[in-house]
C-alpha cells in the first residue's frame, strides 16, 4: 500500500499570519484548537476534538487529550491512556450516539477512537494533520460489514503551517516521554522538518503562553505539508 499522506486541494494559506490563519478558522476548528491547546498546557499531548452538528451549526461537545492528567474535573477521562480528546468527547455525550454530527480532531483519529467513532454512528471525520502512525485506517473498516456500512467519511481539512502546527504538539510530546519509539521512527522518515523541530524542544518552551502567542512565535520555522509517501 502506497497512501498519499499529502492531503489534496491545499489552499495557498500561508502567505497568511498566523493570527490571520486562526482568525479564519470556522468555530468547530477554533474550538478545537483551543482544547489542543488546553491539552498542550496540562503537560498532555496537546489534541484537540469537538462534535458539531452542521444542521444547526452548534459545537455540541468538546474534548481534549488528558493522558497524563488534566485539573478539570469536568473531562470523564484523566491520567490514564484512554484519556484521548475523541474518547474524552465521546464520553461526555448524552446520548448514546452521534448520529449526523461531525468530528473535528486536530490529528488524525488512532485505532481506537475511529472504531468508536463508526460505532457511535459519526457522519464525517475532519482532521488537522495526518498521523503517520494510524494512516489510512479506512482500509481496515471495510473488511467487516458492520464497520463498512457505517463508515465516516474522513478528511483531512487544515493545510500548509497550521496543519504542521497540529502534528507539531503530539510528536513533541512523543519525542519526549517516548523516544527511540517505532511512532518516533515514522515521523523522522515521513516528516523530517518537522520532527527536528519537535526534538528540539521549543513547543515546551511556549506552555505558558496563549495560543495565538505560541502560534505566532512557531510561525516561521513551521514547515509546510511535507511530502511524503507511507511503505
Ligand atoms: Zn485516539
Amino acid at each position: 500500500m502506497a497512501a498519499t499522506l499529502v492531503s489534496r486541494c491545499m489552499k495557498p494559506v500561508d502567505q497568511f499570519s498566523a493570527a490571520q490563519t486562526l482568525d479564519s478558522l470556522s468555530e468547530p476548528w477554533t474550538q478545537a484548537l483551543d482544547e489542543a491547546w488546553l491539552s498542550w498546557q496540562h503537560g498532555n499531548f496537546g489534541i484537540g476534538a469537538v462534535l458539531f452538528d452542521p444542521h444547526t451549526k452548534v459545537v455540541t461537545g468538546r474534548g481534549r487529550n488528558a493522558i497524563g492528567g488534566d485539573p478539570s474535573s469536568e473531562l470523564r477521562l484523566r491520567g490514564n491512556w484512554m484519556a484521548h480528546a475523541e474518547m474524552n468527547l465521546f464520553a461526555s455525550m448524552s446520548a448514546f450516539n452521534a448520529r449526523g454530527l461531525h468530528l473535528y480532531t486536530t490529528l488524525e483519529p488512532c485505532l481506537m477512537c475511529a472504531a468508536t467513532a463508526i460505532f457511535l454512528d459519526v457522519e464525517e471525520i475532519k482532521f488537522g494533520a495526518n498521523d503517520e502512525y494510524f494512516h489510512d485506517l479506512d482500509s481496515l473498516w471495510k473488511h467487516h460489514p458492520y464497520t463498512a456500512s457505517r463508515q465516516p467519511s474522513s478528511t483531512k481539512a487544515l493545510s500548509g503551517k497550521l496543519s504542521s502546527f497540529c502534528r507539531l504538539l503530539p510528536l513533541s510530546f512523543t519525542f519526549e516521554w517516548r523516544p527511540g519509539t517505532t511512532m518516533v521512527e515514522e515521523a523522522i522518515r515521513h516528516r523530517p522538518v518537522l520532527a527536528k523541530l519537535a526534538e528540539s524542544g521549543v513547543a515546551t518552551t511556549l506552555r505558558n503562553v496563549g495560543l495565538g502567542e505560541a502560534l505566532d512565535e512557531l510561525w516561521p520555522e513551521l514547515p509546510d505539508d511535507e511530502v511524503h509517501e507511507s511503505g
